[in-house]
Protein backbone atom coordinates (compact mmCIF):
# COMPACT_ATOMS: atom_id res chain seq x y z
CA UNK A 1 0.00 0.00 0.00
CA UNK A 2 2.94 2.17 1.14
CA UNK A 3 6.39 2.28 0.20
CA UNK A 4 9.45 4.39 1.06
CA UNK A 5 13.09 3.61 0.22
CA UNK A 6 16.03 5.99 1.00
CA UNK A 7 19.55 6.04 0.92
CA UNK A 8 21.61 9.43 1.41
CA UNK A 9 23.30 10.88 4.53
CA UNK A 10 20.77 10.42 7.03
CA UNK A 11 19.69 7.80 9.50
CA UNK A 12 17.77 5.87 6.87
CA UNK A 13 15.31 4.18 9.49
CA UNK A 14 14.08 7.55 10.68
CA UNK A 15 13.64 8.98 7.31
CA UNK A 16 11.28 5.52 6.06
CA UNK A 17 9.67 5.57 9.18
CA UNK A 18 8.79 9.05 9.07
CA UNK A 19 7.58 8.88 5.15
CA UNK A 20 5.14 5.95 6.21
CA UNK A 21 3.47 7.98 8.68
CA UNK A 22 2.95 10.76 5.88
CA UNK A 23 1.50 7.49 4.36
CA UNK A 24 -0.36 6.29 6.79
CA UNK A 25 -3.54 8.08 5.56
CA UNK A 26 -4.16 5.70 3.09
CA UNK A 27 -5.07 2.75 5.47
CA UNK A 28 -2.89 -0.17 5.97
CA UNK A 29 -2.89 -3.45 8.08
CA UNK A 30 0.78 -4.28 8.80
CA UNK A 31 4.39 -2.05 8.31
CA UNK A 32 7.94 -3.26 7.99
CA UNK A 33 11.24 -1.62 7.14
CA UNK A 34 14.75 -3.07 6.28
CA UNK A 35 18.35 -0.85 6.75
CA UNK A 36 21.89 -2.16 5.57
CA UNK A 37 24.18 -1.68 7.87
CA UNK A 38 27.63 -3.24 8.87
CA UNK A 39 27.88 -5.38 5.93
CA UNK A 40 24.26 -6.92 6.46
CA UNK A 41 20.42 -6.09 6.38
CA UNK A 42 18.44 -5.68 9.30
CA UNK A 43 14.60 -5.47 9.37
CA UNK A 44 11.77 -5.46 11.69
CA UNK A 45 7.77 -5.95 10.80
CA UNK A 46 4.91 -5.95 12.50
CA UNK A 47 1.44 -6.70 12.09
CA UNK A 48 -0.95 -4.25 13.18
CA UNK A 49 -0.27 0.13 13.20
CA UNK A 50 3.12 1.85 13.04
CA UNK A 51 3.04 2.58 16.77
CA UNK A 52 3.26 -1.83 16.94
CA UNK A 53 6.42 -1.34 14.44
CA UNK A 54 8.22 1.34 16.44
CA UNK A 55 7.50 -0.44 20.00
CA UNK A 56 9.49 -3.24 18.14
CA UNK A 57 12.10 -0.91 17.04
CA UNK A 58 12.89 0.19 20.47
CA UNK A 59 12.52 -3.36 22.11
CA UNK A 60 15.12 -4.70 19.47
CA UNK A 61 16.98 -1.74 17.84
CA UNK A 62 18.56 -2.25 14.36
CA UNK A 63 21.80 -0.86 13.36
CA UNK A 64 22.29 2.65 11.74
CA UNK A 65 22.16 2.51 8.23
CA UNK A 66 22.05 5.38 5.54
CA UNK A 67 20.30 2.93 3.23
CA UNK A 68 16.81 1.38 3.67
CA UNK A 69 13.25 0.93 2.59
CA UNK A 70 9.86 0.65 4.50
CA UNK A 71 6.23 -0.64 3.66
CA UNK A 72 2.71 -0.53 4.72
CA UNK A 73 0.78 -3.57 3.43
CA UNK A 74 -2.80 -3.79 2.51
CA UNK A 75 -3.00 -7.52 2.53
CA UNK A 76 -4.66 -8.97 -0.53
CA UNK A 77 -2.66 -12.41 -0.47
CA UNK A 78 -2.19 -14.41 3.22
CA UNK A 79 -3.71 -12.54 6.06
CA UNK A 80 -2.16 -9.48 8.25
CA UNK A 81 0.12 -11.16 9.97
CA UNK A 82 3.99 -10.52 11.13
CA UNK A 83 4.88 -13.21 8.86
CA UNK A 84 3.15 -11.60 5.74
CA UNK A 85 4.03 -8.28 6.61
CA UNK A 86 6.57 -6.81 4.35
CA UNK A 87 9.76 -6.74 3.79
CA UNK A 88 10.21 -10.03 2.32
CA UNK A 89 13.87 -11.73 2.68
CA UNK A 90 15.47 -14.43 0.80
CA UNK A 91 16.94 -17.57 2.63
CA UNK A 92 19.83 -16.05 3.14
CA UNK A 93 18.68 -12.93 4.44
CA UNK A 94 20.73 -10.32 2.16
CA UNK A 95 18.03 -8.86 -0.09
CA UNK A 96 15.12 -7.43 1.14
CA UNK A 97 11.61 -6.32 -1.11
CA UNK A 98 8.53 -4.37 -0.48
CA UNK A 99 5.37 -4.59 -3.02
CA UNK A 100 2.58 -2.69 -3.89
CA UNK A 101 0.13 -4.51 -6.12
CA UNK A 102 -0.54 -7.85 -7.26
CA UNK A 103 1.72 -10.58 -8.56
CA UNK A 104 -0.69 -12.35 -10.89
CA UNK A 105 1.50 -15.49 -11.38
CA UNK A 106 2.98 -16.18 -8.26
CA UNK A 107 1.56 -19.53 -8.00
CA UNK A 108 3.78 -21.12 -10.16
CA UNK A 109 6.54 -18.54 -9.45
CA UNK A 110 6.85 -20.46 -5.50
CA UNK A 111 6.63 -23.75 -7.39
CA UNK A 112 9.32 -23.16 -9.32
CA UNK A 113 11.46 -22.16 -6.51
CA UNK A 114 10.26 -24.61 -4.05
CA UNK A 115 11.57 -27.23 -6.75
CA UNK A 116 14.96 -25.40 -6.82
CA UNK A 117 15.21 -25.66 -2.71
CA UNK A 118 13.99 -22.37 -1.78
CA UNK A 119 12.02 -21.95 1.25
CA UNK A 120 9.38 -19.65 1.13
CA UNK A 121 7.54 -18.72 4.57
CA UNK A 122 4.70 -16.88 4.42
CA UNK A 123 1.52 -16.90 2.22
CA UNK A 124 2.02 -13.40 0.03
CA UNK A 125 2.48 -13.24 -3.95
CA UNK A 126 5.34 -10.94 -3.44
CA UNK A 127 8.15 -13.61 -1.30
CA UNK A 128 8.95 -14.77 -4.49
CA UNK A 129 10.26 -11.71 -5.63
CA UNK A 130 12.51 -11.63 -2.99
CA UNK A 131 13.69 -15.49 -3.92
CA UNK A 132 14.29 -14.53 -7.47
CA UNK A 133 15.94 -11.18 -7.06
CA UNK A 134 18.25 -13.28 -4.83
CA UNK A 135 19.17 -16.08 -7.60
CA UNK A 136 19.63 -13.39 -10.23
CA UNK A 137 21.86 -11.41 -8.13
CA UNK A 138 24.32 -14.64 -7.45
CA UNK A 139 24.86 -14.77 -11.06
CA UNK A 140 25.02 -11.27 -12.08
CA UNK A 141 26.01 -9.06 -8.64
CA UNK A 142 23.88 -6.23 -9.56
CA UNK A 143 21.11 -5.46 -8.14
CA UNK A 144 19.58 -3.27 -10.96
CA UNK A 145 20.09 -5.96 -13.70
CA UNK A 146 18.23 -8.48 -11.21
CA UNK A 147 15.14 -6.46 -11.00
CA UNK A 148 14.94 -5.94 -14.54
CA UNK A 149 15.11 -9.74 -15.20
CA UNK A 150 12.63 -10.37 -12.66
CA UNK A 151 10.21 -7.97 -13.89
CA UNK A 152 10.48 -9.61 -17.34
CA UNK A 153 9.19 -12.75 -14.95
CA UNK A 154 6.55 -10.97 -13.47
CA UNK A 155 2.49 -10.64 -14.52
CA UNK A 156 0.31 -8.08 -12.99
CA UNK A 157 0.32 -4.63 -11.25
CA UNK A 158 3.40 -3.97 -8.95
CA UNK A 159 5.45 -1.54 -7.82
CA UNK A 160 8.91 -3.01 -6.10
CA UNK A 161 11.23 -1.51 -3.95
CA UNK A 162 14.03 -3.40 -3.20
CA UNK A 163 18.01 -3.51 -1.27
CA UNK A 164 20.86 -6.27 -1.29
CA UNK A 165 23.05 -6.40 1.13
CA UNK A 166 26.79 -6.92 -1.52
CA UNK A 167 25.52 -3.25 -2.47
CA UNK A 168 24.77 -0.96 0.81
CA UNK A 169 24.62 2.24 -1.27
CA UNK A 170 21.98 0.86 -3.18
CA UNK A 171 18.10 1.47 -3.80
CA UNK A 172 16.36 -0.42 -6.67
CA UNK A 173 12.61 0.04 -7.33
CA UNK A 174 10.14 -0.70 -10.49
CA UNK A 175 6.85 -0.53 -11.72
CA UNK A 176 3.97 -1.63 -13.65
CA UNK A 177 0.26 -0.31 -13.22
CA UNK A 178 1.57 0.88 -9.93
CA UNK A 179 3.17 4.17 -9.16
CA UNK A 180 6.58 5.15 -8.10
CA UNK A 181 7.90 8.17 -7.76
CA UNK A 182 11.60 9.27 -6.98
CA UNK A 183 12.99 12.09 -5.00
CA UNK A 184 15.90 13.95 -5.98
CA UNK A 185 17.62 15.87 -2.69
CA UNK A 186 21.31 16.97 -2.21
CA UNK A 187 23.47 13.74 -1.27
CA UNK A 188 20.34 12.00 -1.08
CA UNK A 189 17.20 10.42 -2.82
CA UNK A 190 14.26 9.03 -2.11
CA UNK A 191 11.45 6.53 -3.46
CA UNK A 192 7.73 6.63 -2.71
CA UNK A 193 3.94 5.16 -3.66
CA UNK A 194 3.32 8.83 -3.38
CA UNK A 195 5.66 11.98 -3.11
CA UNK A 196 4.11 13.01 0.44
CA UNK A 197 6.63 10.48 1.84
CA UNK A 198 9.46 12.55 0.97
CA UNK A 199 7.75 16.15 0.08
CA UNK A 200 9.76 17.03 3.57
CA UNK A 201 13.06 16.39 2.56
CA UNK A 202 12.49 17.79 -1.28
CA UNK A 203 10.32 19.02 -3.40
CA UNK A 204 12.48 17.91 -6.47
CA UNK A 205 10.54 14.72 -8.01
CA UNK A 206 10.11 12.43 -10.94
CA UNK A 207 7.46 9.84 -11.87
CA UNK A 208 8.92 6.66 -13.11
CA UNK A 209 7.53 5.46 -16.50
CA UNK A 210 5.49 2.72 -16.90
CA UNK A 211 7.98 -0.91 -16.84
CA UNK A 212 10.64 1.20 -15.96
CA UNK A 213 13.21 -0.19 -13.24
CA UNK A 214 15.31 3.22 -11.04
CA UNK A 215 18.39 2.33 -9.14
CA UNK A 216 19.35 4.99 -6.71
CA UNK A 217 23.34 4.97 -6.36
CA UNK A 218 25.25 6.82 -3.55
CA UNK A 219 28.62 7.49 -4.71
CA UNK A 220 31.96 8.06 -3.22
CA UNK A 221 32.94 8.70 0.41
CA UNK A 222 36.31 9.96 0.01
CA UNK A 223 35.53 12.34 2.22
CA UNK A 224 34.00 14.92 0.17
CA UNK A 225 30.15 15.00 -0.34
CA UNK A 226 28.75 12.00 -1.67
CA UNK A 227 26.20 12.12 -4.84
CA UNK A 228 23.04 10.23 -5.37
CA UNK A 229 23.26 9.46 -8.82
CA UNK A 230 20.04 8.46 -10.53
CA UNK A 231 19.91 5.80 -13.29
CA UNK A 232 16.42 5.07 -15.35
CA UNK A 233 15.98 1.86 -17.56
CA UNK A 234 13.27 0.12 -19.01
CA UNK A 235 13.16 -4.10 -17.68
CA UNK A 236 15.21 -5.02 -20.57
CA UNK A 237 18.34 -2.30 -20.09
CA UNK A 238 17.67 0.60 -22.32
CA UNK A 239 18.09 3.58 -20.91
CA UNK A 240 14.83 5.76 -20.23
CA UNK A 241 14.17 9.25 -18.92
CA UNK A 242 11.87 9.14 -15.83
N1 LIG B 1 -0.11 -8.31 -2.62
C1 LIG B 1 0.80 -7.93 -1.60
C2 LIG B 1 0.44 -8.60 -0.27
O1 LIG B 1 -0.65 -9.01 -0.08
C3 LIG B 1 0.94 -6.40 -1.45
C4 LIG B 1 -0.28 -5.74 -0.89
C5 LIG B 1 -0.15 -4.20 -0.86
O2 LIG B 1 -0.26 -3.57 -1.95
O3 LIG B 1 0.06 -3.64 0.23
O4 LIG B 1 1.28 -8.72 0.57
Amino acid sequence: CGIVGYVGGQSALDVVVAGLKRLEYRGYDSAGVAVLADGGLAAAKKAGKLVNLEKELVGRPLPAGATGIGHTRWATHGGPTDTNAHPHLDNAGRVAVVHNGIIENFAELRTELAERGHALVSETDTEVVAHLLAESFSSCGDLAESMRLVCRRLDGAFTLVAVHADEPDVVVGARRNSPLVVGLGEGEAFLASDVAAFIAYTRSAIELGQDQVVELRRDGDGGGAAGVSVTVTDFHGAPGEA
